[in-house]
């Protein structure tokens, strides 16, 4: 996909009309790979999919919701006996009055550690995703951001492994043309003194710990 979901709802006839001619080439040229790309998605079917069929969707399966013998071969799990008996059901309300999952009213959780950063690692978009001009990092705004944590050998004052976690922060530029570009992970320029590092994805642990 050459455009991001934020990039393609900033389109309408206006910005098309607004391009030169050569920007509106590229563009289209663009918008064409994209839609086939997904009209490609779109058209494949269990039949014609390399994905195994346990990772189909339940409206996919072919034996109305339930596991077909070629699911469970694939997942590797025995099926258990049909005709065992229940160890001890609880009473039916005690069942359906508790959902799965959390609670409403129980307290959120989520990550409360704050990670002190070693170092920031910024993500500009290169070029406007819209007319394709060069874009200048001067205006940038930060729209996200995540922590990366990866091993680090230490230097002399601090010798052994610790974790060395660094900042990557994602931004946003606005071209002459109007439309505003987002770095997205995997894409765009880094910082050059962090060059050596790629993004396949949004991660916390950082491609170090994979070597
Ligand atoms: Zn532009």
């Amino acid at each position: 996909m050459h455009l991001s979901e934020h990039s393609l709802r900033q389109l309408d006839e206006t910005y098309l009309d607004s391009l030169e001619e050569k920007a509106l080439r590229a563009l289209s040229v663009k918008l064409l790979d994209d839609l086939k790309e997904a009209r490609d998605r779109l058209n494949q079917g269990p039949e014609n999919s390399s994905r195994p069929p346990s990772s189909r969707v339940p409206w996919e399966r072919k034996s109305g919701g339930g596991q077909t013998d070629e699911d469970v071969a694939d997942s590797g799990f025995e099926p258990e006996p049909a005709e065992a008996p229940p160890a001890k059901t609880p009473p039916a309300e005690a069942q359906s009055a508790r959902k799965a999952g959390k609670q409403p009213g129980a307290p959120g959780r989520g990550r409360t550690q704050v990670l002190h950063a070693h170092e920031e690692c910024s993500h500009y978009p290169e070029v406007c995703a819209g007319c394709g001009r060069p874009l200048e990092s001067a205006g940038a705004v930060a729209y996200t951001g995540f922590q990366a944590v990866d091993p680090h050998w230490g230097d002399p004052a601090q010798p052994g492994l610790t974790r060395w976690v660094v900042d990557h922060r994602y931004y946003e530029i606005s071209c002459t043309c109007g439309h505003r570009t987002r770095a997205v992970a995997g894409q765009g320029v880094v910082d050059p003194l962090l060059a050596g590092i790629e993004l396949s994805e949004w991660r916390l642990v950082g491609q170090g710990w994979r070597r």
